[in-house]
């Protein structure tokens, strides 16, 4: 607070007005009008991104705002101040000024501790930071995008997620913490969150990074006796993305330099977005101090999705590469293809080669050979076929609500008791059962999951098959009973 304090709480009051609620909240909050010197006002924001956006939306209606508050502005600038943005800084408390009806909901980050001035990028060098900044965009590949992601059931969330922290870094979900299978689109939304972020915030420097070249870049700089180096680099990014982070599992000394570039940059403000193939409670061989700040965010997951999503992906890549195939061939290959998206997409590269090769318009035949090259052996060619045949067609065939009345039949329950809100453990073991299956047997997303269960919330699911996947390493009769449910169900 300072002697200025007067003249920003008028211009807030001022904006206040004249800016949507929620930019309001999360725009201003932590901010501080800090020098006047020759009608230019120097405003303190607590990160770059703060920063850039107040340069790419608020010049205009903050000149106005000043000049109706009765100031002589000529211009602005804006000053990076980390330490801005926490409960004990300088800056201004909008929850204070003006109620916390929005406060709670503006996604700001919690308490932190006070920290001294933003020293990375406030002292580095200019050519430091440039150097970072150029490493920076040279390793997000521009062909992943948002819109180039095709939103379906097994991932909605993921990308809503992902968008919003292209949107707001550093303030709507930190750490963002994506997990699936293999070749489920999770690079593709890290890296379309990071483009996302660079376009919305033009200066702030992105870094991707795959666990596997972090542990890399680590051991080299060790052996070159090189460690602070590796750490300024790496401290001075503004969005940090670590591509499939169970890589780190039982690299101690990794974990140690990632938990220390985790909690500065989380400190002041900058985003971090992480992947991995499991839940951060699954992570074998990784401390519990890491999983406890991956937990400190969002957690969500992708998974395959269903038969009209894979079409959408399939034209939607036939649009990127170019390629003319007719939709009875797209729909083969869906139909054929079950285990992952880049599975899926491998075919259609094989399929569009080589009707670029023969100058002529795949048919069939072609996907047809080139699928059994691949070792499908038993192909469908309608959805009627596909939802016939073996296990599949049941799990095609059995809705959610079917396995909560199995699973509520088999303990004596009734499917009130699973769905409602109950909490006794003789219901609640059978409701993360009931979760547990239709997790692992049906591939349901936690979202989906925790909606056939009474519309509880994602990370009730996910915890439900996190403590059924422990109590089975313990529990025989726990095994069998999931065994027997699954009988009951045709699995
Ligand atoms: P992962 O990192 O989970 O192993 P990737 O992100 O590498 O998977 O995805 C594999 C391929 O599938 C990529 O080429 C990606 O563009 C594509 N892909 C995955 N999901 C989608 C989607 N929803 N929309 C469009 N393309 C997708
Ligand atoms: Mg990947």
């Amino acid at each position: 607070m300072n002697q200025y304090n007067d003249i920003w709480y008028k211009v807030l009051h001022y904006l206040s007005d004249r800016i949507k609620k929620a930019d309001f909240f999360v725009w201003f909050q932590g901010t501080d009008l800090v020098d006047v010197k020759d009608g230019v006002y120097v405003i303190g924001v607590p990160s770059i991104f703060a920063k850039d956006w107040f340069q790419k939306r608020y010049i205009d209606v903050l000149k106005e705002a000043f000049l109706a508050i009765g100031e002589d502005v000529k211009g602005f600038e804006f000053d990076i101040d980390d330490s801005l943005s926490t409960e004990d800084g300088d800056g201004v408390d909008l929850r204070d000024m003006f109620g916390d009806k929005n406060g709670s909901s503006s996604g700001l980050p919690a308490k932190r501790k006070k920290k001294k001035k933003n020293e990375s990028i406030m002292n580095a060098s200019i050519t430091e930071y440039q150097t970072v900044q150029n490493y920076g965009s040279k390793t997000l590949n521009p062909k992943y995008t948002l819109d180039s992601f095709v939103v379906g059931s097994n991932n909605r969330l993921a990308h809503a997620a992902a968008t919003a922290v292209a949107d707001r870094p550093g303030l709507a979900y930190n750490p963002l913490f994506i997990y699936g299978d293999v070749g489920l689109g999770k690079t593709h939304l890290l890296q379309a969150s990071g483009n996302g972020v660079m376009s919305n915030f033009p200066n702030s420097t992105v870094v991707y990074i795959t666990a596997e070249k972090f542990t890399n870049e680590i051991v080299e700089a060790i052996q070159k006796n090189n460690v602070k180096a590796f750490r300024n680099k790496y401290r001075k990014v503004d969005c940090i993305i670590i591509d499939d982070i169970q890589f780190l599992a039982d690299k101690s000394r990794t974990q140690e330099e990632f938990f220390h570039t985790f909690n500065e940059l989380y400190h002041e403000n900058k985003q971090i977005i992480i992947s991995s193939d499991k839940p951060p409670k699954e992570l074998e061989g990784l401390e519990d101090r890491l999983v406890s700040r991956f937990e400190m965010g969002m957690i969500v997951d992708v998974s395959f999705p269903d038969f009209e999503t894979c079409l959408a992906i399939l034209i939607e890549k036939t649009r990127e590469l170019d390629v003319d195939i007719p939709s009875n061939v797209l729909e083969f290959i869906a139909l054929n293809v079950q285990s992952s998206i880049r599975e899926l997409e491998g075919v259609l590269v094989q399929v569009a080669a080589f009707a670029k090769l023969e100058g002529q318009v795949p048919q069939m035949e072609t996907v047809t050979a080139i699928l059994k090259k691949l070792g499908k052996m038993e192909l469908v060619t309608s959805k009627e076929e596909l939802n016939s045949s073996g296990k599949e067609a049941i799990k095609r065939h059995t809705s959610g609500g079917d396995v909560v009345d199995l699973v509520a039949k088999y303990y004596n329950l009734s499917k009130y008791d699973l769905t409602g809100d109950r909490r006794s453990r003789d219901i609640m073991v059978p409701r993360q059962v009931g979760m547990y299956i239709l997790r692992k047997d049906f591939n349901y997303s936690y979202e989906k999951i925790g909606s056939e269960f009474g519309g509880r919330n994602h990370t009730t699911a996910m915890h439900a098959c996190s403590k059924i996947k422990k109590m089975l390493k313990k529990d025989q009769n726990l095994q069998n009973e999931i065994n027997d449910i699954k009988q009951a169900i045709g699995l």
